[in-house]
């Protein structure tokens, strides 16, 4: 049971049709860790291949095996640990897991139970609304994958694929902290990124790299903690928020009408968007767990953990605050910015040295626009930093005019190209010789006497002028100096 410290303001309250509600929510995330091999064997952990291609004897739990830990799955863990800005535990301990499944040919899984790897941390998330709020995290522990049963590949056959036995997992655990299924999205969503800049996991939930158990409860304000169910392996952000939603309405339902709500474990139904029960807890397993004979604990000194701190790569939370104070980003850009690693390191390239401002505004503007369009994210959309950049820098220094440059810009998309050749080739450099325009103003000044007259009495109408000189010039002149070059000649204030 969770203390009163876990207890954070009421908010976000739901509506049933006989007062309020408070919706409580954790979530257990499983990661698979990036790494070449399996948690305790040799064997590759490469998505896809043939059924049972990246099995080995330790893998297919042959008498007499024994599992050696992956050292690699170990680090990945602990610089998890230090991206949740966790305890990370110095000795911890495996325990076999017990259930039968005929994808889990040992009758067990490793496990961590008492003694996880990594304890208390928290992921900060910045809502939409401009409000943060911090999610407790209780622990995150190693365990091994179990296969895949599959039910439907043969007529009368039940078949197991054992790729995916023993790959190394991360259960990720929070404490009930989330108050709205907004909330869990973004803490998934958070969480996601924090394992990609780390590169301890893919986030690829399409592929099962990451997956949620979805813990969901109701209460009065102010209650005693209610009863919750458990959504397992649900796959996709936006499933995370359609069993939660589901659930609370359910559960509100249910209590409402004089019920009670039984702790069930519960599967989602992406089809239908609903829940429905998989195994009550009379039926819950007593998994017996003891600490596995065939390993040590696991023990590291803290040198090593010193020593993969001074490696972390920068992580979300700072590059936002450093986006923020060195390019001025307001919080709203930086946070889309920072929310996968490839377009913050698009950004910065295109920013550092150049107005920021101008970055800024074509990234987040005509190029996230172009990304949109086609589908992909900002690195893949087709223009690299450095042709950006240069297109930025001909602003800058006057060369073209900003609308000329959305032009350049297509021409870079379609053709490829140095905007600085393409400017030169296609002769789009902005026109600020006054002796040019001279001549283009006068003739239209000469061949308009009536807008002449006009302009005397309505001010406003020196933009018809201003536009009839982009026209001749194909919008290359200057408009700065077009302005100058007709209040002088027109004999009229500053527009
Ligand atoms: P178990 O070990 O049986 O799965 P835990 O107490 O470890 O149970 O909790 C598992 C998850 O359920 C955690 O993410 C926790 O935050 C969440 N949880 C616990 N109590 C509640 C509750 N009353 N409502 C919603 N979520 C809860
Ligand atoms: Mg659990």
């Amino acid at each position: 049971m969770y203390k009163e410290s876990r207890e954070t303001e009421k908010k976000n309250l739901v509506q049933g049709s006989t007062g309020d509600w408070e919706v409580v929510i954790g979530l257990e995330v499983h990661a698979q860790v990036t790494s070449n091999a399996k948690l305790f064997s040799g064997s590759s952990t490469q998505f896809g291949g043939e059924p049972n291609d990246h099995v080995s004897l330790v893998d297919a739990a042959m008498p007499g095996m024994l599992p050696v830990i992956n050292e690699a799955c170990v680090h990945q863990a602990i610089r998890t640990g230090l991206g949740l800005r966790a305890k990370i535990n110095n000795r911890s301990v495996f325990d076999r897991k017990n259930y039968f499944y005929p994808d889990l040919p040992q009758g067990y899984q490793i496990s961590q139970f008492k003694h996880p790897i990594v304890g208390e941390g928290d992921v900060v998330l910045d809502l939409k609304d401009g409000t943060s709020v911090t999610i407790g995290i209780e622990r995150l522990h190693l365990e091994q994958d179990a296969g895949k049963s599959n039910h439907d590949l043969h007529p009368k056959h039940s078949v197991v694929d054992l790729n995916r036995s023993g790959v190394a997992l991360m259960e990720i655990v929070s404490y009930p902290d989330m108050r709205s299924a907004e909330e869990a999205k973004a803490y998934v969503t958070k969480l996601r990124t924090i394992l990609r800049y780390l590169g301890t996991c893919d986030g690829n939930m399409d592929e099962g790299s990451m997956r949620a158990d979805v813990n969901v409860s109701v209460r009065r304000p102010g209650d005693p903690w209610g009863t919750r169910t458990e959504t397992k392996n649900v796959n996709s952000i936006r499933f995370i928020g359609q069993a939660i939603e589901y659930e609370i309405n359910r559960q509100i339902d249910v209590l409402e009408d004089g019920g009670t709500i039984d702790q069930e474990t519960l599967l989602f139904d992406p089809k239908k968007g609903e829940t429905r029960p998989m195994r009550s807890k009379e039926e819950a397993h007593d998994y017996r767990y003891f600490p596995d004979p065939d390993l040590l604990p696991l023990e590291f000194d803290d040198e090593l953990v010193e020593k993969l701190r001074g490696e972390l790569p920068e992580l979300p939370d700072e590059k936002k605050d450093r986006f923020m104070s060195d390019y001025g980003l307001s919080p709203y850009d930086a946070e889309i910015l920072i929310a996968a690693r490839p377009s913050a390191d698009y950004f910065e390239k295109v920013a550092k040295g150049r107005d920021a401002k101008l970055a800024v505004n074509w990234v987040m503007g005509d190029l996230s626009g172009h990304a949109n369009a086609k589908g992909v994210p900002l690195h893949e959309v087709g223009v690299s930093p450095d042709q950006l950049g240069q297109l930025i820098e001909l602003i800058t220094d006057g060369t073209i005019s900003g609308k000329i440059a959305k032009d350049v810009l297509e021409i870079v998309l379609e053709e490829g190209g140095n905007p600085a050749d393409i400017v030169e080739a296609k002769g789009l450099k902005q026109m600020s010789d006054t002796g040019e325009l001279e001549t283009i103003v006068d003739d239209i000044i000469t061949n308009n006497p009536k807008q002449v007259e006009q302009l005397k009495t309505k001010p406003k109408t020196i933009g018809w002028f201003v536009g009839q000189v982009m026209q001749k010039t194909k919008g290359k002149a200057n408009p700065q100096a077009v302005n100058k070059l007709l209040q002088d000649k027109l004999e009229i204030g500053e527009g």
